[in-house]
């Protein structure tokens, strides 16, 4: 099957692509590293009249570290996050989430703002970033805004982007001190395959007591969900296996799976109990320094 037929736009700037996007509407589409969108394109499952390149928006394709944020261009490759050394250091979780996806050419081209952007259920970089309270950083032609990662993804395939508007930054802020984060995945193989479920879990410890904690579930629901009971359970509490277990067992109640290729709703379930023990176990060691 052909891509279509379409006009390409090259803009030098992200006001003259937020413009092109407001002035073609939903006859458009912008392209970062075009691994979903040639994929819908080519299946028919898109149609465009414009693509709108961003890849000659290099200052979208930065990772730095501002103040007391990592700032993560929307357009800068998976490879690069998942290999910057700021990125190890601040937050190893989400390289550990970007390993798991997709083979290396894919991540090669794949960008995290694409990776949001498309909205789809199985992302694995929204779950590890809504833990981390990330924000979406979006530009469009009446100004900047700023939203919360967790609500930027309304439904499966839907995001808060209105016309001409444009991902421009993940921002990640420093995570205090004794706090832990882990992303665990289950895929039907290892290599290129979406997953069954994943579950990001963070916490942050004192005094070897979980005082904070944030578990978000993806693949599971029609956007990452903050699987809140669960999150409150082990807050006050001592790390512990039969605390994981009990926590697993709640976040499984929480999802809202639906079956299809990949899996049954119960199936899921299943798995998202086991992910979450071990999203926690990880995160706690993390936070106790032992990992
Ligand atoms: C073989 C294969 C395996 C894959 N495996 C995985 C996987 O394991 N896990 C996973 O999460 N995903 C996977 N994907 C999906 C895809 O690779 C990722 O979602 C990737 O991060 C998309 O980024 P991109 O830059 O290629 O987006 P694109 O394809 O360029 O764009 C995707 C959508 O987002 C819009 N968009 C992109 N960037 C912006 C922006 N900055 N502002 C506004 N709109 C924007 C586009 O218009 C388009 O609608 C896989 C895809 C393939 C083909």
């Amino acid at each position: 099957m052909s891509l279509g037929h379409f006009q390409f736009h090259e803009p030098s700037t992200t006001a003259e692509a937020c413009a092109l996007g407001l002035e073609f509407g939903r006859q458009s589409a912008f392209l970062a590293g075009g691994t979903e969108l040639l994929v819908d394109l080519r299946s028919g499952r898109k149609k465009v009249n414009h693509v709108i390149s961003l890849g000659h928006l290099n200052e979208l394709k930065n990772i730095k570290i501002e103040e007391n944020t990592l700032v993560i261009g929307a357009l800068a490759p998976l490879t690069d996050i998942a290999e910057c050394e700021n990125v190890k250091n601040w937050f190893p979780a989400l390289c550990d989430a970007i390993e798991t996806m997709a083979g290396r050419q894919i991540r090669n081209r794949g960008t995290m703002g694409g990776n949001f952007c498309c909205g789809v259920p199985c992302s694995d970089t929204p779950p590890i970033a809504c833990a981390a309270r990330a924000e979406i950083v979006l530009a469009g032609p009446e100004g900047t805004r700023s939203v919360e990662a967790e609500k930027f993804v309304l439904a499966p395939r839907v995001t808060m982007l209105n016309p001409g508007e444009i991902l421009t930054e993940i921002r990640i802020p420093q995570q205090p001190k004794n706090s832990g984060s882990s992303f665990q995945r289950f895929a039907l193989r290892r290599g290129s395959a979406l997953a069954v479920a994943s579950v990001a879990a963070w916490v942050q410890m004192e005094n070897g007591v979980i005082s904070e904690s944030r578990i978000f579930l993806g693949s599971v629901g029609p956007t990452p969900l903050l699987a809140s009971e669960a999150s409150s359970l082990v807050k006050d509490q001592k790390p512990g296996t039969e605390l994981f277990a009990q926590a697993g067992t709640i976040a499984a109640k929480e999802a809202q799976p639906i079956s299809d290729l990949r899996g049954s709703a119960e199936y899921r379930r299943d798995v998202v109990q086991v992910l979450t023990q071990r999203a926690l176990q990880e995160a706690c060691e993390r936070a106790e320094g032992a990992k």
